[in-house]
């Protein structure tokens, strides 16, 4: 069963497998047990039930809850070659009309629903007499109250499936996993002893960074400038600091757009757009951005301010890098977001018992924020994974990056300047006090008396403040809350000013590049913008930024090696392939790149460098043992499709008619005979239309091997 789930897999998705998690989720689903799938966000869940919508007799029903995502997903499988459509209250009533007439004529395998569509009796008597396979419920936890995005409508879901002809396989997806929300799921929806997979947490691809700065909007601004080809989200927790955020970059030069409940639907609606479509790289918004958004290669996420709590913070870094590249997210830390985020809780939650709870999430952000340990660990354990390592290898605290500062004495200047002014004021005054201001209030005080009045000059008052809030995020420093927060010394100040404790900070003086792309992928990425630009569509739905690296490094420049890339299944094989082709064609003959020995190069690791060139030469003495093509695959670690692409290149190239190659393993007589009556049809150049007419046990391997067996007798004909 998972095998034929593994071609499914593979002819629509062009994925070689199935994430660990997705196999066993798939596997259920298929043996017909209702399924809960807890997965995290970017951990794939769509495709665990759409690949059993492909092997199932009937339509699947999948209940999605919002509009935007509908639109995106259903235009990305239709790319795909599968038949889906979607009901939504976008749809204007001809168009339903349309879609139900396509619908009862078995034209429809997927159809995504809005869940509001349930609560229609005539919908679902139309409903009741289709052939339903299986109902998938997506971002699940929307039944329930305790999740954070609970939906009035998803109550239906449970009757909807009680009116259908026959009971449909019925299962659900989220990513949220506590125990409420789950049970929540399985008895609102009516589940029958379903199988519950919670898998990992982790987002091993996502670096996460904390870091106490003293500019952190220099900061941003250097490394948005840095990563400007890249896509990223900054959050902010305010609008006022998101139009600060974005007009800055805007002025520094940087395609960037803004997102927040203070912009017209239209300006949000357009400025979403633009990202999505990679018209701007980046966006800087509040919280209310990213509901909605699957867009795939979103490379950072930068948080101006500390989020409320770790649930938030963990959906917000979530949204980059679901395809699964090399990502990063920064945490901009000042205590500052501390306050404002109390305030926010002040002023937004009424019943005490929700602030208590509250505040509770807001102290274990905090502590992350302080957390001297691994902050991957860290976030996993609170969500109650545990973690087997100490140290991820890839969070700004096990990498230690940044180079270590010594500020003891600056610190003790400010230290015994806060003693000295003995009463409790906030951060601006002890500022003006060290930087000798003349102001009112500091004569008032006397505190132009002071030993320390004015011995901090040279900063200005911005720094002065930011390196004081530093102190203040590394404890060096007390904060007091009020309606006008004050400092106040605690005990780690007193080890500073006494010389038993140093002040070191990691100062990250320089940003880095996410990734350092190579010439090709820019290139390719490039003819992605003006194919979607062209078809109307994001870029990634074109193909994800993953299988665009994957073939900037595996040269694929013939069909079959480009089916051998990561996320190239046939149908987009026959609208792109093509073009994707010729351009890496174009781009290795150019430079001067052995493409073989590439492909080779990366089918192979065991392989060195220095034998890159003879490669196929190592094949053919092989062959010329008398081996068969799948024996030197087997021998040499390599695919079949790539022995073939050197016997190819033999054969071209040296003209040798009287090569002997043992083709039987991948074609069989009677499959030969079949191929070769499609290729007086069709032609030799493609291995695709040949693909599409012939039975479906016949692979692209074996065309090709067909193809070479007409290849030598062709060029002995000429020979003669
Ligand atoms: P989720 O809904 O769980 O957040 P998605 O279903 O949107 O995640 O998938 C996230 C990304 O992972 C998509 O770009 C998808 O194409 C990719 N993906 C899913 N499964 C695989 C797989 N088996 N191999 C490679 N990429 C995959
Ligand atoms: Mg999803
Ligand atoms: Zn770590």
């Amino acid at each position: 069963m998972i095998e034929k789930a593994i071609n499914t897999l593979q002819h629509y998705f062009g994925y070689k497998s199935f994430r660990k998690a997705q196999e066993q989720v798939v596997e259920s689903i298929l043996s017909g047990i209702d399924t809960v799938a807890i997965m995290p966000t970017g951990g794939g869940k769509s495709i665990c039930y759409q690949v059993p919508a492909l092997i199932f007799p009937g339509i699947t029903i999948v209940i999605s809850p919002l509009i935007s995502l509908m639109k995106d997903q259903v235009d990305s499988i239709k790319n795909l070659g599968i038949n889906a459509d979607y009901i939504n209250s976008s749809l204007n009533n001809r168009e339903m009309t349309a879609v139900m007439e396509r619908l009862t004529a078995g034209e429809i395998k997927i159809l995504y629903l809005a869940p509001e569509r349930l609560e229609s009796e005539s919908f679902c008597a139309v409903m009741s007499e289709l052939d339903i396979s299986q109902v998938a419920v997506d971002e699940a936890h929307c039944v329930s109250q305790w999740g954070h995005d609970f939906r009035t409508s998803y109550r239906y879901i449970g009757k909807f499936i009680n009116k259908l002809k026959h009971r449909p396989y019925v299962n659900a997806f989220t990513a949220t996993a506590t125990d409420k929300v789950r049970l929540d799921i399985i008895n609102l929806i009516g589940l029958r002893t379903p199988k519950v997979f919670i898998s990992g947490f982790d987002r091993e691809n996502i670096k996460i960074n904390v870091l106490k700065i003293e500019n952190r909007l220099n900061y941003i601004i250097n490394y948005v400038k840095e990563n400007s080809d890249q896509s990223g989200i900054i959050y902010a927790a305010t609008r006022k600091d998101t139009d600060r955020i974005y007009e800055k970059l805007v002025e520094a030069g940087v395609a960037a757009a803004r997102y927040h409940a203070g912009l017209s639907d239209g300006e949000r609606m357009k400025n979403q757009e633009d990202f999505v479509y990679d018209k701007i790289s980046v966006i800087v918004a509040t919280n209310a951005f990213g509901m909605g958004i699957d867009k795939s290669n979103v490379r950072f996420v930068i948080h101006y301010n500390m989020p409320k709590n770790i649930e938030s913070y963990y959906q917000e870094i979530g949204r980059a890098g679901r395809d699964g590249e090399k990502s990063e997210c920064i945490l901009l830390f000042s205590p500052q977001d501390i306050i404002t985020q109390k305030y926010l809780i002040e002023t937004s939650v009424q019943k005490t018992e929700r602030k208590v709870g509250e505040y509770k999430k807001l102290q274990n952000m905090i502590d992350f924020v302080h957390h001297n340990g691994c902050y991957r660990k860290y976030i996993l354990n609170y969500f109650g994974e545990i973690t087997e390592y100490e140290s991820c290898g890839n969070c700004s605290n096990c990498l230690s990056e940044g180079e270590i500062v010594d500020r003891t004495i600056d610190a003790q200047k400010v230290l015994s300047c806060i003693y000295r002014m003995k009463r409790d004021f906030g951060v601006n005054t002890i500022v003006d006090v060290l930087r000798g201001s003349a102001q009112k209030k500091i004569l008032k005080y006397g505190f132009n008396e002071l030993s320390t009045y004015g011995i901090m000059k040279e900063y200005s008052k911005e720094n002065l403040s930011n390196f004081i809030n530093m102190l203040i995020s590394h404890g060096f420093i007390g904060l007091k809350e009020g309606e006008y927060p004050t400092v106040i010394l605690n005990e780690n100040s007193v080890k500073v000013l006494k010389g038993q404790v140093k002040v070191e900070f990691k100062e990250m003086k320089r940003v880095n590049k996410i990734s350092s792309d190579n010439e090709l992928f820019e290139l390719l990425r490039n003819l992605r913008r003006s194919i979607a630009q062209e078809e109307g569509v994001p870029p990634y739905l074109v193909f994800s930024d993953n299988t665009l690296r994957d073939m900037s490094v595996k040269y694929p420049v013939d069909q079959v090696s480009i089916l051998n890339v990561s996320g190239v299944g046939e149908v987009k094989l026959e609208r792109y392939g093509q073009k994707f082709i010729e351009l890496i064609q174009h781009y290795v003959t150019e430079n001067d790149i052995k493409v073989t020995s590439k492909v080779t190069e990366f089918d192979d690791p065991n392989k060195g460098k220095s034998d890159k060139i003879k490669t196929h030469e190592v094949t053919i003495d092989l062959i010329k043992k008398g081996m068969s093509v799948e024996d030197v695959a087997k021998e040499r670690q390599l695919t079949e499709s790539t022995i073939l692409s050197h016997i190819e290149k033999y054969i071209r190239e040296n003209g040798d008619v009287d090569l002997k190659v043992n083709f039987s393993s991948i074609v069989t007589e009677e499959q030969e005979k079949e191929i070769r009556a499609a290729a007086e049809e069709y032609g030799v150049e493609k291995l695709s239309p040949i693909k599409k007419v012939v039975s479906e046990n016949i692979s692209y391997e074996a065309i090709k091997a067909v193809f070479i067996k007409m290849m030598i007798s062709q060029q002995r004909i000429i020979k003669e």
